[in-house]
């Protein structure tokens, strides 16, 4: 899938689109929806970045400036003509295809060289939106959420908290763990986020629940799958094709409330510890954007089982993974009044997932259970071996046991003097992440923050 579009010379006349640092250089172009004012009321367009702007395809469409090379590909030119018509992506995301052309499109725009008259120089003009003045919507319509538990490393990590003799249970190894999340409090970052209010376990042995704010807030950093064509129910998609159903990423913090967690997960699983808020972030990076940045999956050296037939595929176990760096930093109010910039709490690699994607949609499908496009696929938290990625602070603050019992947690010491052990009012918690190889453009994935409220 790599193609002319990742040519690392590449250049756009969006010149902030060329700083080696940036997120959205021209050989990404991630996909988002906005809002842009006009006759008095708010409509959603949609984009793609480019450098430290949003370009509006949805007014480049409407002056009908596409596409430059009809006779070339005229047919799906129209149809995409026509499917940039429908809302939430519908009728693009589920086409390969039509994303693929999306993409030459808009990469053949913002090209480096003279605008091709004076049409296109108005163009070039008005169809640029700075990102930091822009107000996001989800970039696709989220129907359902589904939560995985990819990570070996959190997996034994949270286990060995609760059972320090088994860390990690016996099925882990042969199923992708996972429970249905909650879409309609799937949130764009930028949203503030509530402290929720629950049940807390009896504090002392056979006593009374408690109901408040929840004392124990925590995030999870994890990377999410936007499927972009589903599949009917009764269906299943096998595990060779599963890949080819992910139209792109975006970075997720699955806010979690442990405390309530911890009172209410058992027989079912989590429930209100966990749909209270989930932020994503506002740009999906396609497919097709992080072919160079595919890696091998899990190996499964002697120790482990192979994975079942049906979660079994050479291809995916060779390039079934994304090289993807993560990291995730916290600014508290009061550095914030201070002036501070936010502190980096822990960097990991998407690369240390225990199961691929498409063995997750394998797996969720394979009950005959449908997907529909635009369905949000999370990874579950992304840990490390290292202590410093650890992408959750129920994982960052253990302390481990002694004598049979845990350790009080350690607090981690901000540049104010504050300590945390779980997120207070006021903190805003920002997730960061890009790929980056040898002989390509480094990419990244825009920011994916909130700010909890009390
Ligand atoms: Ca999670």
């Amino acid at each position: 899938m790599i193609n002319d579009t990742h040519n690392v010379n590449l250049r756009s006349w969006v010149e902030s689109a060329n700083d080696p640092e940036t997120d959205f250089p021209i050989q990404n172009l991630p996909l988002c929806c906005f809002l842009m004012e006009h006759d008095g009321h708010a409509h959603p367009h949609y984009g793609v970045g480019i450098g430290d702007q949003v370009l509006d395809l949805s007014m480049l469409w409407e002056a009908e400036v596409f596409p430059t090379d009809a006779d070339e590909e005229g047919t799906l030119a129209d149809e995409l003509a026509d499917a940039m018509g429908y809302p939430h992506w519908m009728g693009v995301i589920d086409r390969p295809d039509l994303v693929g052309l999306l993409r030459r499109e808009a990469q053949r725009f913002l090209l480096d060289g003279p605008a091709g008259g004076q049409q296109q120089r108005r163009l070039r003009q008005r169809a640029l939106h700075p990102i930091a003045a822009t107000r996001f919507l989800p970039p696709v319509s989220l129907l359902n959420y589904t939560d995985f538990y990819a990570s070996i490393h959190h997996a034994s990590t949270v286990g060995a908290m609760f059972r320090p003799d088994n860390p990690l249970l016996p099925n882990y190894k042969h199923v992708p763990i996972g429970y249905h999340g909650r879409a309609s409090s799937v949130v764009v970052s930028g949203t503030p986020v509530k402290r929720p209010k629950g049940q807390q376990s009896p504090e002392s042995e056979g006593g009374a629940p408690g109901f408040g704010p929840c004392k124990m807030l925590d995030y999870e950093m994890e990377v999410g799958c936007i499927i972009g064509r589903g599949n009917e129910i009764g269906e299943p998609v096998g595990i060779a094709e599963a890949s080819e159903r992910i139209l792109g990423l975006v970075l997720v913090n699955d806010w979690s409330a442990r405390d309530i967690q911890k009172w209410e997960y058992q027989p079912l699983g989590p429930f209100l510890a966990k749909n209270f808020g989930t932020t994503i972030s506002p740009f999906v990076v396609t497919s097709e954007a992080l072919a160079p940045f595919r890696c091998a999956g899990w190996s499964r050296a002697n120790v482990d089982p192979q994975p079942l037939e049906y979660l079994r595929d050479e291809r995916d176990q060779r390039e079934g993974g994304f090289d993807i760096t993560l990291e995730v930093w916290l600014q508290s109010a009061q550095m914030r009044e201070n002036g501070m910039g936010p502190v980096r709490l822990s960097r990991g690699s998407f690369r240390d997932m225990y199961w691929s994607f498409a063995q997750m949609i394998a797996h969720h499908t394979s009950g005959g259970c449908n997907l529909q496009q635009g369905d949000l696929i999370a990874s579950g938290t992304v840990s490390g071996v290292a202590a410093d990625s650890r992408g959750c602070l129920l994982e960052l603050t253990w302390d481990g046991m002694e004598n049979g019992k845990a350790k009080p947690r350690k607090g981690i010491e901000l540049p104010t003097g504050e300590k945390r052990v779980f997120l207070a009012d006021g903190d805003a918690v920002v997730m960061r992440g890009w790929c980056e190889r040898e002989g390509f453009r480094k990419i990244g994935f825009g920011e994916c923050g909130g700010v909890v409220v009390g």
